[in-house]
């Protein structure tokens, strides 16, 4: 290499030093003029501004009383309103159809609708650990993906085909992301081959003693890993995960096995509680709320699935299953429990062919029942879908609040979601870390 060649290599080297810092010092995306609603449930502040820098919000501000930096793109959004990104707290993602490729036009769906993140609660890992790497460095149009390594019982390997289908090609009960735990398992090397799926969380499904929930959720949280756990792990109750330290429960409904008399054998039986004969504020269900306040266990509630079963398949549910759920989601919400909103589906509404590409997806529909049967107000069911289920998520300090610091995922509205919590679906645009996405392929 000739000298000035290499002087020329050594003053770009310095030059990239030098600028890329002070580039990056300033914002970027000037977004002015907005109405926030910051999910933390404040009320709404209008004449704002909102400051994207390198995929964070860096600052928010009263409109005019900081100089717009020179360079800056300014997005002057007079009329709007903007929420955090919405996160759907309760997702399966993928199905039998192992092609990566087949899922991102429904990635892309939820992403336009408003889904900046998902929580995937069980599937095969080998795909949905490489949906969300992609996801996750932006390589995707698609929401933020954070997932799970189910443990149950060796019983219900034998009995479920959804986890057949999901470890296909491995010993079942032996996939990392799919094991069957019995009183001889090694808790920690099962912990660990569970961490090393890239999981954020063991989801404790079904047909687990609460000696081995206690074990496995103690080993859990050492290695790590949150612990997100079925309301119904029979034969562990509601209150022995919650005692266990669960991070999450899912499934209100579920929750009426906590004032039973006693729980089945069977887990299928699990949406079949007598909704009839025990009250939602069944003392038992009083202090299961008093214990999950106390442990921060986030309710993930996930009516809809419910509701919908209750419409078009009702002997599958117990008599009285959607009121008595709304109920004690309400109590729930009274006695300071926090609830996030999940759908417990692909995110978006069926139609004759599979997820329907053009619908919006269903965490609006779960922030609405919250309104129209939980005592809600939309307020809080957007703190719901978005604080609480980044809380829910493992991802607090990253996202679920409209605050700087945290990333840019942003949902502008035409309309005021306080006034009308269908108002969500009203999307402008969206912003994932920062990036722009549009309705119309931007
Ligand atoms: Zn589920």
């Amino acid at each position: 290499m000739s000298a000035s060649i290499f002087m020329k290599r050594m003053a770009l080297i310095m030059l990239s030093v030098w600028v890329l810092p002070a580039l990056a010092a300033e914002p970027s995306l000037l977004l002015t003029h907005l109405t926030v609603v910051d999910g933390t449930g404040m009320p709404a502040k209008p004449d704002m501004t909102i400051a994207i820098e390198g995929g964070h919000i860096s600052a928010i501000y009263p409109d005019g009383s900081r100089a717009a930096p020179k360079g800056a793109r300014v997005e002057d959004l007079s009329g709007r309103y903007v929420i955090p990104g919405l996160i759907d707290a309760h997702v399966h993602l993928t199905g039998a159809e192992p092609d990566f490729a087949h899922y991102l036009p429904h990635l892309q769906a939820l992403l336009r609708g408003g889904v900046t993140a998902v929580r995937d609660m069980a599937g095969d890992d080998r795909l949905i650990g490489y949906l969300a790497d992609e996801a996750n460095s932006d390589a995707l149009a698609s929401p933020d993906t954070y997932y799970v390594a189910l443990m149950a019982g060796p019983t219900f390997f034998a009995e479920d085909e959804r986890v057949q289908e999901a470890s296909a090609g491995e010993q079942l009960g032996f996939a990392p992301w799919m094991q069957a735990i019995s009183p001889s398992t090694n808790i920690p090397l099962a912990v660990a081959e569970a961490k090393g799926t890239g999981a954020t969380a063991l989801k404790l499904y079904a047909n687990l003693p609460a000696s081995l929930v206690t074990k496995i959720a103690a080993e859990a949280h050492r290695q790590g890993l949150r612990v997100w756990t079925h309301a119904t792990i029979f034969p562990a109750t509601p209150g022995d995960a919650v005692a266990a330290g669960a991070d999450t429960i899912s499934h209100s409904p579920y929750l009426v096995w906590a004032a039973a008399p006693k729980v089945p054998d069977d887990y299928r039986v699990r949406a079949m509680g007598d909704f009839t004969h025990i009250r939602p504020d069944a003392p038992q269900i009083l202090a299961l709320f008093k214990a999950m306040t106390q442990h921060g266990t986030i309710l993930d509630a996930t009516l809809l699935p419910f509701e919908q079963e209750a419409e078009h398949d009702p002997k599958k549910v117990g008599a009285g299953i959607m009121p008595w759920s709304y109920a004690v989601t309400q109590l729930a919400h009274r006695q300071g429990v926090l609830v996030d909103v999940g759908t417990d589906s692909s995110g978006l509404p069926d139609n004759a062919h599979g997820p329907d590409l053009k619908a919006l997806p269903l965490v609006h529909t779960e922030m609405a029942l919250l309104v129209e049967h939980c005592g809600f107000t939309p307020l809080e069911a957007i703190h719901a879908a978005t604080q609480v289920s980044a809380a829910a998520m493992g991802q607090s300090s990253q996202r679920g609040t409209i605050s700087p610091g945290k990333r840019a995922d942003l949902v502008v509205l035409m309309a005021d979601p306080t006034r009308d919590i269908h108002n969500t679906g009203k999307i402008a645009f969206v912003i994932k870390n920062g990036r722009i996405y549009t309705n119309d392929g931007g």
